[in-house]
């Protein structure tokens, strides 16, 4: 099964990822609530979406997001 449904915990905070799991928008981490919020918030997370946008748009597959800067 693919990673990113099994593992337990968070690749940014190391959460554990029982209360729900998401990607990242920047990359491809898999992510916990509470991290994809802190995202939300970033002054380029719609930078982030527009590219995946244009990504999907082209026909990309498997994007990886503009890369995470902490
Ligand atoms: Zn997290």
């Amino acid at each position: 099964m693919d990673k990113f449904f099994t593992q337990k915990y968070c690749d940014r905070c190391g959460g554990d990822l029982a209360d729900g799991r998401t990607m990242s928008m920047f990359n491809t981490d898999c992510i916990c609530k509470k991290c994809k919020q802190a995202e939300m918030e970033r002054k380029d997370y719609k930078l982030a979406c527009e590219e995946e946008k244009k990504a999907v748009e082209k026909g990309v597959k498997n994007y990886s997001g503009i890369g995470y800067k902490p």
